[in-house]
This record gives C-alpha cells, structure tokens and sequence, in this order.
C-alpha cells in the first residue's frame, strides 16, 4: 500500500512538471563548479580594465585601444581563436548640440507609449545623451574623452569556444563594448562586456569541454545604430553551418542557435521618486531583466529561451532572482531576432524601464565605475552566473575528470 501510495506520488510529481520547473543543481553538477568560478573581485577588475579607455566612443582612438585590450585579454584567459569583423561606419548628417526638451517626472496615472511596444507608468524620468564635455568634472576623463569620432574602418572582436561533438553549432553570448555620454560606460555597457569576458574565461578553462560552440562577442557601434552586430549578420549569416576547408572538420561560422545579449547590468534602483530624486541604494528585490520580442519570426522559441534562462538564474545565482518579458528592443540582439532566438538580459526593462528614466547615470558623464556599489556590481555578477548556467546546459558542458 505504501509502496503503491509512493509511486502514484512519484508519477503525480513527473506528470506535473515541465520543461523549466526544475528543482536545485545536483551535488556534485559540474556546471555548479564552474559557476563557482565567477567572482565579485574578478568581475570587478574587468569592467575596471575597460574604463581605462573612457566612454570608448566608436570612431576613436579609445575605442581602438578598448577593442585591442579585450582581444589580449580574451586570449590570456585561453580563448585564443580571437577574430575580427571589418565594416564601415559613415555617422549621417545629426546635430547633436540641438537641446531636446526633458519630459517632466509625472505621477498622474498616464500611460505612454515607448519603444518595443512598451508602456510606461508612474514617475518618468527624463532620458538623454550627455554630449557636453564640462558635465564630466574629472579633467583627466574629460581629456581622455576629448577625442571626436571620425567615419572610417571599424572593428569588432569575437572568440570561440568549440564544441567537442557539434563544432558546427553555437550559441552567440553578445555585449557592446563601445558607450558614449563622458563617462567610463561603466554600466552601459562594461557590465555587459565585462559579463561576456568573464564567461570567455570561465568555458576556456583546460578541464571545460562543451558538446556545442559558444561564441563570445563584442559589438562595437551599438550606440550608433546596432552598425557592429548589423555588420555581423550581413557578413556572417550565409557562412553558418559550412566545413572549410572541406573534410577539416572546421566551422568558421557555427549554424546560429540563439543569441543572448547583455546590456545595462548594475543598477535596479527603481523609479524615480514624485521629486526627480532616486533611490541611492540597490532596491532589495532588484532583478535581471530577460526580454525577447514575441512578434517575431522565432518569437516562441525565444520565449522558450528566456524561460530556461530564469530557471538557470533559480537553480544557479546567488542573490537576485530574473524576470521575463517580452518587449525586447534597442540593443544587439534586434538585428537577430528574425533569424534566431534572441534575448537579452539587462538591470531593467528596456523600454518600461530604463526609457522611462529609472537609472540616472544612463547615457550621463557619472556612468563612472565609482558611482556604482558592490549591490549594483552583484546584480552584474548574478547576470552572469544566470548566463553560465543557461548556456553551459545547453551546450552540455562538463569538466574533464
Ligand atoms: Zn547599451
């Protein structure tokens, strides 16, 4: 009787769950111990590396300097099939000294309208690009930024981890490295760059192997236009999936899986209050924001993506929960999402959110390292264990005995 009583438990309980309700990480689950392998202090001192190089406007000698530090840096931690996409960028004609009119904080109960069909509530914010020299009040971060972008050559970064049994799929793990606004583009986008780089290290360590690629990315010119993951797509799309040489067994472009991008990591402050000020500490249920678009060609399959990414985040971070939407929008993964599963991964929504002015530093001379806490630098950090974890099972990674 008990016996029977066991099993109609044990069939209740299978015939209950799905594909994400899943239950904490095995004991002894590898990917555990590679998440392990993520650190505060780590994560810390690359996004502190990429402040070295300022705003990193596209078009600079800064952005340049950025774009040759990631590579060392990416072929140091071991991933050393470093790779580099070659495009153009022209800026069209833009004046960016005309002043735009700041909307006021409202609290009146209006919805409005924002981008990727979202809707904004509550108190907004206003929201701009920070395009005057004397906002930055650090003489050396001013000159560091002096320099103007000019049209020309551009250059992106990429790496690979390749698959043992499938070299020829991956999954694509995107941030921007170029910012603008003088200041460090500490939030937007070292969190997401410094998320990436971390990740890069983590799959190239001697005892990781994965079934399947990963292919780590910096975008440049995403400030601009999305021109650097554009110019991926456009370059790249037609390659997937091909052996070259032939009989090699070498994929230079492994058939697109999925994209996941990463932009804005650190600040989950809330909205802004009645009076235009903002909560100075991290707000204790701060979280990661996943996001596709469901009015796309691979909308449900994204879906699906993001879902299996929150349940990473509940199986494998240590201190922020994540949060699933669906208005995906303004950032690398849009050229994508049409022609793969796509999501990001962000502080806020982009849209309700951050368009609606909850993170004061957004585009701003005081995106500074230093205007960060270990509370905003942890919620970058959970990111990343969110993304380890969702992309390690997926591309069923395992450590060498
Ligand atoms: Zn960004």
């Amino acid at each position: 009787m008990r016996k029977k009583l066991f099993l109609a438990l044990s069939l209740a309980i299978v015939s209950s769950s799905t594909t994400f309700a899943q239950t904490a990480p095995a004991k002894d689950d590898p990917i555990k111990t590679m998440v392990g392998r993520l650190e505060l202090a780590k994560y810390k001192a690359t996004l502190k590396g990429l402040t070295q190089f300022g705003d990193r406007r596209q078009g600079t000698d800064r952005n340049r300097a950025a774009v040759d530090w990631i590579e060392a840096q990416l072929k140091s931690y071991g991933c050393t099939n470093t790779e580099r996409i070659k495009y153009n960028f022209e800026q069209p004609a833009r004046n960016y000294r005309t002043p735009t009119p700041l909307p006021p904080v409202i609290a009146s109960g209006e919805i409005r309208k924002n981008v990727g069909d979202s809707r904004m509530r509550g108190n907004v914010g206003p929201v701009s690009v920070n395009e005057d020299a004397e906002k930055q009040t650090d003489a050396a971060l001013r000159k560091l930024n002096s320099q103007p972008a000019t049209n020309g050559p551009r250059e992106e970064v990429y790496c690979t981890k390749i698959g043992s049994t499938h070299p020829e799929e991956m999954y694509i793990v995107g941030a921007h490295m170029d910012g603008h606004g003088w200041g460090e583009a500490a939030d937007d986008d070292g969190s997401g760059t410094a998320l990436v780089m971390e990740l890069a290290r983590v799959f190239s360590s001697p005892d990781v192997v994965t079934d399947r690629s990963i292919r780590f990315a910096l975008w440049n010119n995403e400030e601009t236009g999305l021109n650097g993951a554009k110019a991926y797509v456009e370059q790249r799309y037609a390659l997937q999936g091909k052996e070259s040489p032939a009989g090699s067994g070498k994929y230079p472009e492994p058939k697109w899986l999925g994209m996941i991008q990463h932009d804005m990591l650190l600040w989950d402050h809330g909205m802004p209050r009645p009076d235009g000020t903002v909560n100075p500490e991290q707000r204790p249920e701060a979280d990661v924001n996943i996001e596709f678009r469901y009015d796309t060609k691979f909308g449900e399959q994204a879906a699906k993506l993001a879902y299996h990414f929150r349940d990473a985040n509940e199986k494998y971070a240590t201190d922020y929960p994540a949060a699933v939407g669906h208005h995906m929008t303004n950032t690398d993964s849009d050229p994508f999402k049409d022609l793969v599963p796509a999501i990001s991964l962000r502080e806020n929504e982009r849209g309700m959110q951050i368009g609606a002015g909850w993170n004061p530093h957004y585009h701003q001379a005081t995106d500074l390292f230093s205007s960060y806490s270990d509370k905003d630098f942890t919620l970058g950090l959970n990111a990343a264990q969110t993304t380890l974890g969702a992309v390690a099972e997926l591309v069923g990674a395992k450590l060498k005995k």
